[in-house]
């Protein structure tokens, strides 16, 4: 429910009085799946609770949602195999566990990304390696192919927000050297470039259902490949470390696929309800999609402002933009204005916020990384150990510094699925108004 802007607070800043802000009630919140529950997802999940068989691989009637969610979403994707998890941040572990990735190992990877990105790496007793970011906020392709060594293993780029960035280069550059590349989709499910749907450019991808996705089942994952081998490794990580019959239960006498388990089983109740979302997943995406291109159109023409690079802008899932001023007081200025403007989301919305505030996206604001701790107290992080001694890897800013130039001076907001169209042109009048007001004459 929309509510007065008034009683939404932005950290101190005052909202222009009535007369003359462009909004008077709070933009819808942006969880996109969530705008698109309906009986659907009641209907579902109903029917695994009647079957009274909330467990994938047995039970008293069981109903194969999570079978068929995978099924499903393969074929979505276009590759051979997907497998349910119960988070992305579990997905990636188990992902870079198929991978062979661990101590002595170095994973190249951008600096934006989600803490759980760099902290699968870290678990896995890897050392994370940070490349700089191009004008796609992605991985800069020539700049990851001069930090690549003879121990880099996986890179991983992470499609933020939606866009993909340069990921051809990517996978040229990967099969070159003879090394993984690895998506993290969980901001891009339903995206896609020229055609190619996120998560079927690298060796294995992960998506993420959490409430912030674009589709979302509260908690979930997922990991697709269309190598065997990786497949079967990562169903018997996310389990228990052993495969199992078709009855179910594990196998413990094949010495060979034995390893060690993570227990991140996708629950039936998690599927049954991820299914109709993924079904809806196109629309939400158009929805975003359509709301993004409809505010970059109009505000491109304003001098002093610039957008980030789209290379396909049909394929942008659409759930972030991204705006980048002259200078950082100017960024802080702006959306001070929008703010005042009543560009404002309900608790929790990102109407607009400084990149600064965007938290554990951007790896100088994470303190373990920065300070390179182990994975538990009185651990030996993985930076002291032995195999890894020979990298010298600083995670304090100033490691990416176009990203980090980039970072300084932008503003993101997150589109929601349910903007209404007198809402998208509240955000482009606000934006106009704002850029006439603080950039008017400076930049003309
Ligand atoms: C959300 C997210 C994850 C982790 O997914 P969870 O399901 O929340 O564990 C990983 N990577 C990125 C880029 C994310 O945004």
């Amino acid at each position: 429910m929309p509510i007065p802007i008034e009683n939404i607070g932005t950290e101190g800043d005052q909202v222009l009085c009535a007369e003359q802000r462009i909004r008077s009630t709070s933009l819808p919140h942006e969880w996109p799946g969530v705008h698109f529950v309906d009986s659907d997802e009641v209907a579902a999940v109903t029917r695994v609770a009647q079957a009274a068989s909330p467990f994938r691989f047995y039970g008293p009637d069981l109903q194969e949602e999570t079978k068929k969610l995978e099924a499903e979403f393969a074929a979505y994707v276009g590759r051979k195999y997907a497998l349910g998890v119960n988070s992305g941040t579990a997905a990636l572990q188990i992902a870079l566990a198929s991978l062979g990735v661990g101590p002595g190992c170095e994973v190249i990877l951008p600096g934006y990304f989600w803490v759980a990105t760099v902290g699968a790496v870290v678990r896995s007793g890897a050392i994370p390696v940070l490349v700089d970011s191009d004008e796609t906020w992605s991985l800069d392709p020539q700049k990851v192919e001069e930090k690549i060594t003879s121990r880099t293993k996986v890179i991983i780029t992470v499609h933020m927000g939606g866009v993909i960035g340069r990921v051809n280069e990517l996978v040229a550059i990967a099969k070159k050297h003879g090394i993984c590349l690895l998506e993290d989709c969980a901001q891009a499910v339903g995206a896609s470039q020229h055609g190619v749907k996120a998560g079927s450019f690298g060796d294995i991808a992960i998506y993420s259902f959490q409430l912030n996705k674009h589709m979302t089942s509260g908690e979930g994952g997922m990991i697709v490949a269309d190598n065997k081998t990786l497949y079967d490794r990562c169903m018997a990580v996310h389990d228990l470390g052993y495969p199992r019959n078709s009855e179910g239960r594990l196998i413990t006498n094949e010495p060979e696929s034995q390893m060690w388990g993570i227990g991140s089983r996708m629950s039936e109740l998690t599927a049954a309800f991820a299914r109709p979302q993924l079904k809806k997943l196109d629309r939400i995406c158009a929805a975003m999609r359509g709301a993004k291109n409809v505010i970059r159109k109009a505000i491109s023409p304003i001098d002093g402002l610039s957008l980030r690079t789209v290379l396909d802008p049909q394929g942008d899932a659409g759930s972030f933009l991204i705006v980048t001023c002259p200078t950082r007081a100017i960024s802080l200025d702006f959306i001070k204005a929008l703010h005042q403007e009543g560009i404002r989301g309900e608790q929790g919305g990102l109407y607009p916020i400084h990149m600064d505030d965007w938290g554990l996206h951007i790896y100088y604001n994470i303190p373990s990384l920065v300070n390179k701790r182990g994975t538990c107290p009185g651990v030996k992080s993985v930076w002291e150990l032995a195999e890894n001694r020979h990298s010298d890897q600083s995670y304090e800013k100033g490691a990416c510094p176009r990203l980090d130039d980039m970072l300084d001076r932008s503003i993101i907001m997150s589109i929601a699925s349910a903007l209404a169209d007198s809402d998208i042109s509240d955000i482009v009048s606000a934006f106009t108004k704002a850029a006439d007001k603080i950039l008017g004459g400076k930049f003309d």
